[in-house]
């Protein structure tokens, strides 16, 4: 069997255009556009290139977004008070805080600090709690991509075993609530799990977000298994993912590629989320001077 690939990126143009659509027509009833803050500290190169990307996307759609830069020598309190000017600038809908933070800054301490309805990566405890609850606000970015690439391809979830492999706040954990929101019976695998060659064996949905180049090979995976590879390692030979594509692709009915499978579908849903900021927190159309 050779598996069809996903792909990531005419998704994510679908949905592009469903977003650039949507915020055309609140220009033409007098709304402003939506504004994306989007804040990155230092020059780690990865950084620099998503942060990029994120931009370009935004300019596509008609959704405005900021670039603020601080170095990576900034201190705590700094940062804790840009993220608070944030969240009362009455015209920013969206806060992204672009991670990796420096060594020096806890993660956590300030992705709390962003206001949770201006949290368009959804990953604020209460965006997180929310899914984990079953009343999903902004949802975090990648697994709310995975999902909609799933559902692109006619997955239906319902009695499907899914396993993901990565249990990150990022990723693997909201990665695992969705899938058990859309109705999938989920295993979640991490760096404790003994025998992950068994837990792949037994994936009908099987997802990786470990960030471990080629750490799952074809034999692994069940034939017929959808396998949707979150994993990006800069290497030599360019962008690979966590599964080995060659072998995998033998085994599996369907497989995303890296680059070009959920990377797109990571920054459209961010354009949707920082859509979706936007309408709740404007909803009447302004009135006229
Ligand atoms: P992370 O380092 O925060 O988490 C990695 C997870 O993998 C942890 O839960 C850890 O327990 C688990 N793990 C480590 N070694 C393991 C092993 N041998 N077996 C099983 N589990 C193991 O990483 P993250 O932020 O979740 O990112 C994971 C990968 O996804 C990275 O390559 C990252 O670049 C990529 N990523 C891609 C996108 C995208 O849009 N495509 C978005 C975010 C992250």
């Amino acid at each position: 069997m050779t598996a069809r690939l996903i792909d990531g990126k005419a998704y994510a143009r679908e949905i592009e255009i469903q977003v650039g659509a949507q915020v055309a027509e609140r220009l033409r009833q007098g709304f402003p556009p939506p504004k994306l803050a989007v804040i990155r500290i230092g020059e780690h190169p990865s950084s620099v290139i998503y942060v990029e990307n994120k931009r370009k996307a935004c300019r596509r759609v008609g959704i405005e977004a900021d670039l603020l830069v601080l170095p990576e020598t900034v201190d705590a309190p700094s940062l804790a008070a840009l993220i608070k000017r944030l969240n009362a600038d009455e015209t920013v809908d969206g806060i992204l805080l672009q991670l990796p933070l420096p060594a020096s800054l806890d993660e956590a301490t300030f992705i709390e600090k962003i206001d949770p309805a201006k949290d368009v990566d959804g990953i604020h405890p209460m965006n997180l709690g929310r899914l984990a609850a079953r009343a999903p606000g902004l949802r975090p970015c990648t697994s709310r991509g995975v999902i909609h690439l799933l559902r692109r391809i006619g997955e239906s979830f319902y009695g499907r075993h899914a396993v993901v492999v990565g249990a990150s706040n990022l990723v693997g954990r909201p990665m695992a609530l969705e899938l058990l929101l859309a109705g999938a019976t989920v295993t979640i695998c991490h760096r404790f799990t003994r025998d992950l060659a068994d837990q792949v064996a037994r994936a009908e949905i099987l997802v990786v977000a470990v960030g471990q180049p080629r750490l799952i090979p074809g034999e692994w995976i069940a034939p017929g298994a959808t396998v949707i590879d979150v994993g990006i390692n800069r290497g030599k030979e360019g962008l690979i993912g966590d599964v080995d594509f060659p072998t995998s692709r033998e085994r599996a009915a369907y497989i995303t590629p890296v680059p070009g499978g959920v990377g797109p579908m990571t920054v459209a849903i961010l354009l949707d989320n920082t859509l979706t900021a936007a309408v709740a927190r404007l909803r009447d159309r302004p009135t006229d001077p």
